[in-house]
């Protein structure tokens, strides 16, 4: 008999049950929308392992937080990991405090196939490649038994990734240890991985690297979403994408994330990390941002003491709970369902080229491609100029 695994609309993903089956008996295999699904194979002995390690039957709800103890808008004074990272690099600072400690941080990297998976580093070289959002659900491996098999040796174990991923390391270990710190971040949602892959490989030049919301445009402005591409050839350019449009959208997420049940303050992760939108908005903000802000929660006892160890290479300001959440709906809601995500999905089963779902399903205004296209060409700064100085020709008239 095969093991009652959880509701497909509602599984995350996050690959606990495989890895906790000890006969490797189950595989995360693309579903039709091309999320990773388990699938059970015949070496299943009905040991039931994988159906306790499912954090969406035996939700982990002991893991989650209270209110958080402390909310900080805050960035990294290392100006490269500043540059390098989406907000304001605390992941990069939080886990070199780790690292130092003798530890082992997981989070997601691109591999030489453009997928995203989780992995390990022990190095401060080797956090470079966690570094930055991408945009797409990673593949967890077996990043949980690994993780378990450091914390048996004793060592200090950062895990970063989505709130599901948090909860599914929670499921999987079934025990708590005191070595482990566990980072989730708000989360909008995981688009699917053969989205991305369809998208991509629908270049006109193959695309070797993706650096999703780069800091390299606009004149390091943060709030852009533009994505960098580096082509084969080396050749690099920087682009309004279409498929951060869908990610933004909703258009091609993960069916359970319109649903998400850790879309709320009480976290699962020790941290969790963010964007700190909307900063200053209504209690004035005395520093400039564009660089890039992080929010950051201090959700549990174990986090505060690293929280404090790190203050030295961090600025830091503490902020409001409500404050974050007036910028970040995601901290308390999880986000819509588009109206035409299942109409997206049967046309991208059937096999439609990108560029037909692109001109369906993804075509912004041309008010917008041209704000965007001279953001990027102009940069910013004068960017905002133009803006204003338009706005004043126009008043005059
Ligand atoms: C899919 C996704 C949706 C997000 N939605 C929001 C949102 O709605 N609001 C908001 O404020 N912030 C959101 N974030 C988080 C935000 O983009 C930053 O990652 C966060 O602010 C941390 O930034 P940082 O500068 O401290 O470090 P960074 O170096 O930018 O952080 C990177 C960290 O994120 C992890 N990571 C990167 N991509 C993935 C992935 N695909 N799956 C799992 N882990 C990953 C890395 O392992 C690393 O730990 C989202 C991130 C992702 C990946």
């Amino acid at each position: 008999m095969l093991p009652a695994l959880c509701d497909k609309n509602l599984c995350t993903g996050c690959g606990a049950c495989a890895n906790k089956c000890p006969r490797s008996a189950i595989s995360l295999l693309p579903n039709r929308e091309g999320f990773p699904e388990p699938v059970v194979n015949g070496q299943c002995r009905s040991c039931s392992l994988c159906t306790r390690a499912c954090p969406v039957l035996f939700p982990p709800d002991h893991y989650r937080s209270e209110k958080p103890s402390g909310v900080f808008a805050c960035w990294s004074l290392d100006e490269t990991v500043r540059r390098e990272s989406s907000s304001g690099g605390i992941f990069s600072v939080i886990a070199e405090h780790v690292l130092s400690q003798n530890g082992i941080v997981f989070g997601a990297a691109w591999d030489t196939h453009l997928c995203v998976r989780h992995i390990a580093a022990d190095t401060v070289a080797g956090l470079a490649s966690l570094r930055k959002s991408k945009y797409v659900q990673s593949s967890i491996g077996e990043s949980y038994r690994q993780a378990e098999h450091f914390l048996k040796q004793h060592r200090p174990v950062m895990f970063a990734g989505t709130p599901c991923q948090i909860a599914g390391l929670y499921a999987f270990l079934g025990k708590q240890y005191d070595r482990l710190l566990t980072c989730d971040f708000i989360c909008h949602g995981v688009p699917s991985p053969a989205v991305l892959e369809h998208f991509l490989s629908s270049r006109r030049q193959p695309v070797a690297a993706v650096v999703h919301r780069t800091k390299n445009s606009c004149r390091e402005h943060w709030v852009t979403y533009f994505t960098e591409w580096t082509f084969a050839g080396g050749k690099r350019c920087i682009v309004d994408d279409s498929f951060i449009h869908g990610f933004l959208t909703d258009l091609f997420n993960r069916h359970c994330c319109m649903n998400c049940q850790y879309a709320e303050i009480r976290r699962m992760g020790d941290f969790t990390l963010g964007d700190f939108w909307g900063l200053g908005a209504k209690v004035p903000f005395s520093q400039p941002v564009q660089k890039g802000v992080s929010l950051v929660m201090v959700n549990s006892e174990k986090a505060r003491p690293v929280f404090d160890a790190v203050k030295e290479r961090i600025f830091y300001e503490e902020r409001s709970l409500e404050e974050a959440i007036a910028g970040n709906q995601r901290l308390v809601s999880p986000s819509g369902e588009h109206p035409l995500r299942n109409t997206f999905f049967r046309d991208f089963a059937a096999g439609m080229p990108f560029e037909q779902l692109e001109r369906k399903f993804l075509r912004k205004p041309w008010q917008e491609r041209l704000s965007a296209a001279l953001q990027i060409y102009l940069g910013m700064p004068r960017y905002a100029a133009l803006r204003k100085l338009l706005a004043g020709l126009l008043k005059r008239r």
